[in-house]
Formats: C-alpha cells, sequence, structure tokens
C-alpha cells in the first residue's frame, strides 16, 4: 500500500497560545499536498477543505464555520499568503451546516457559490445562520476549468446525506469527499443521523470507479494521513456485512432493541469507533429494514 504524506506550508494560526494550547495542535493549518503543484488542504480545528490555485483564480471549498466565523476568515488570509488570483469558486461538499456555513466571506470576495442542487433547495428552504444559498445547483455531473485545472463535480448518489458531491481532480488522482467515508472507523453517530443505508452501498461503488488514489477527508484521518482506495472498499465491505446482518435481525423481530445491543461485527472489531458507534450504525439500519415483524 502507498504512503503519501502532506507537506506543512504555513502552521500556526493562533497569535497567542498558553503553555497547554501550545502542546495541542495549532487551531488551524494549512498543508499542500505532496506530489502536487497546486491542491491545498485547509484544516480548522477538526474539520478541513481542499483548495486549488491556479494562475486564473483560485476554487475553494467547504468554508468550515458553523459557530465560528473567524475560520472562513482565516481561510481566505491563508489562501491570500499563497496567492492574489482572485477566488473565483467556492464549492460545497454537500449541506451540512458543519462544513459549509460561512461563506460570506468568500461571496464578498466574488466567489460563485456552487453545491448539488438538493443542496441549493435545502439550503433555500432551511435559511441558516450564516449560511450562503449556492448561486448555483449542479447535477450529476459539472466540469469546472480555470488556470488550466479540471475540477470534475459528481454526484454519486445518497450516502450520508441527499446531497453529497465527490469533487475530482482527474490529472492529479485525488478527490474531496466528505463525511461519507470513514478512514479506518466505524461510522459514527453524527455520520449516519442523516443517511441512507440502502444507498450508501451503490455510492461508495460509483466513487470507487473514478480513478483516484488519494481522497482529501472532511475530518483530518489518523495522524492527518489522507484516504486511500483500501479505506472505501473497507467501509463498503463493513455497510455490506452490516446491511445483511441486521436485515437478518429485522426479519428475526430484533430490531430495534435487542439488535441494537446484541449485533456484532468481529471481523470490523478493530477498526476506530468500534465500541462506540456500532449500536448507532445498527439502530440507523435497522430503520431502513423497517424494524421486522
Ligand atoms: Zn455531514
Amino acid at each position: 500500500m502507498k504512503r503519501f504524506a502532506v507537506f506543512a506550508l504555513a502552521v500556526l494560526g493562533a497569535t497567542t497560545a498558553s503553555m497547554a494550547q501550545q502542546q495541542q495542535a495549532p487551531t488551524f493549518a494549512t498543508t499542500k499536498v505532496e506530489g502536487t503543484d497546486n491542491v491545498y488542504i485547509f484544516r480548522y480545528q477538526n474539520h478541513q477543505a481542499m483548495f486549488v490555485t491556479t494562475p486564473a483564480g483560485v476554487i475553494a471549498t467547504d468554508p468550515i464555520s458553523y459557530g465560528r466565523p473567524q475560520a472562513a476568515k482565516a481561510y481566505l488570509e491563508e489562501i491570500r499568503k499563497i496567492t492574489k488570483a482572485p477566488v473565483k469558486y467556492l464549492v460545497y461538499s454537500h449541506h451540512h451546516y458543519d462544513h459549509i456555513a460561512g461563506g460570506k466571506v468568500f461571496k464578498e470576495a466574488g466567489a460563485r457559490v456552487s453545491a448539488h442542487k438538493r443542496a441549493r433547495e435545502r439550503l433555500a428552504a432551511l435559511k441558516g445562520i450564516d449560511v450562503i444559498v449556492p448561486d448555483q445547483g449542479v447535477g450529476n455531473k459539472h466540469v469546472l476549468k480555470l488556470g488550466g485545472t479540471t475540477l470534475e463535480l459528481h454526484y454519486v448518489g445518497r450516502n450520508h446525506s441527499d446531497s453529497s458531491l465527490v469533487m475530482f481532480l482527474p490529472k492529479q488522482k485525488i478527490i474531496f469527499a466528505v463525511d461519507f467515508n470513514s478512514l479506518g472507523a466505524v461510522p459514527s453517530r453524527l455520520a449516519v443521523n442523516d443517511s441512507y443505508p440502502g444507498e450508501w452501498e451503490a455510492s461508495l461503488k460509483r466513487t470507487l470507479a473514478l480513478k483516484w488514489e488519494r481522497q482529501i477527508p472532511g475530518h483530518p484521518g489518523p495522524g492527518g494521513r489522507l484516504g486511500t482506495r483500501n479505506d472505501m472498499e473497507q467501509q463498503l465491505a463493513f455497510m455490506t456485512d452490516l446491511s445483511k446482518s441486521v436485515k437478518k435481525e429485522s426479519d428475526a423481530g430484533k430490531c430495534f432493541s435487542p439488535a441494537d445491543t446484541e449485533l456484532k461485527l468481529p471481523d470490523y472489531s478493530k477498526l476506530t469507533g468500534y465500541e462506540q458507534n456500532l449500536a448507532w450504525n445498527v439502530h440507523r439500519w435497522c430503520g431502513y429494514w423497517g424494524r421486522g415483524i
């Protein structure tokens, strides 16, 4: 299995830090993805977004500023340290606020805001505080070309949300995919709350059909690493087994309880969060399978 690292470009976010804070990771950081000329990750606390610089402008993604408007300001300032080219696009990965609140500073800087058309519909209806409704809602595939860089936006079906886009850089073989592929982990309660169990597996297969090698996730991976195809294949295998197993429990009348506490999937017991998260997954899939008799 190939290993990839990210190259630290600019690190310090906080201007003042106590001794305790100094021992923790900085509040935010920008890293250039190794092996690329122009692909960056902006991390703020436990969220992160990809941005791509070109001579003709910048494509930014997810403002990640839910409840912390300073994050988007820091994000834009970090881009400005790298290039003075205009921010032309801001693309949302999906409609959940923790990833897309705070787009105002990008919009005011001149960015056109894009998302899947369902995200646009939802955000227009929800009227979230500090949430910019996309200017454009895209369909199953949309291609952005800017300054020699191509970024493909693929809608791969419903999974963690009903509006998730995979952002694919075909030349760099990199995707930015958020919240529907847990790196080395069982999906969390938050990952399955608003999900579509019967369709999630198909969306992973459609994503794997794209010719990518590395995934930038919306939350830092273990040790800050990027995702691999192996991570996604593992998530698909977990979900396939989960779904089959929960259907059996449902058919036996064991949903929601006692299946949510009794069902075990020992093949995945080494994944992070197995003990804490499995019950949430069983509960959600029990809901999908109609709870049984
Ligand atoms: Zn989400």
